[in-house]
């Protein structure tokens, strides 16, 4: 490059320090040395999101699972926290429960009521 592109290449590189500079040449070198492409690297970073969103979705869910299920005192089954008394086709005979926990397990079908709403619970399993 002439001394005028060296100045027209700075002016329009100048976001990148010659710090950056240097490692990217490093980076490259590294790259090229062990038999990788440019296309490689696209390839690696999809691949690496993917599994960091994986691996953050899995680790939600499991979070949100542990706020909604509880183990059922009778049968050891999953029991899972249901709202009631909040829509015409959940009514129990006592207005004041808000929630249940019903047992997964067809054989038992263990039901607890609460007097607190699940917004609640998740509150205090959430401390
Ligand atoms: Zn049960």
């Amino acid at each position: 490059m002439s001394l005028k592109d060296m100045s027209s290449y700075e002016k329009n590189m100048a976001f990148w320090s010659l710090g950056k500079h240097q490692d990217i040449i490093s980076f490259l070198n590294t790259l090229t040395q062990r038999g990788y492409t440019i296309s490689d690297i696209y390839d690696y970073i999809a691949w690496k999101s993917e599994q960091l969103n994986t691996e953050k979705e899995r680790r939600n869910a499991l979070k949100l699972a542990s706020l909604i299920h509880q183990l059922c005192p009778e049968c050891n089954a999953y029991m899972f926290l249901h709202s009631v008394n909040d829509k015409p086709g959940n009514q129990t005979g006592d207005l004041t429960d808000k929630t249940m926990w019903l047992c997964q397990n067809s054989n038992c079908m263990n039901t607890l009521y609460n007097k607190k709403t699940a917004q609640e619970i998740k509150a205090e399993r959430g401390k």
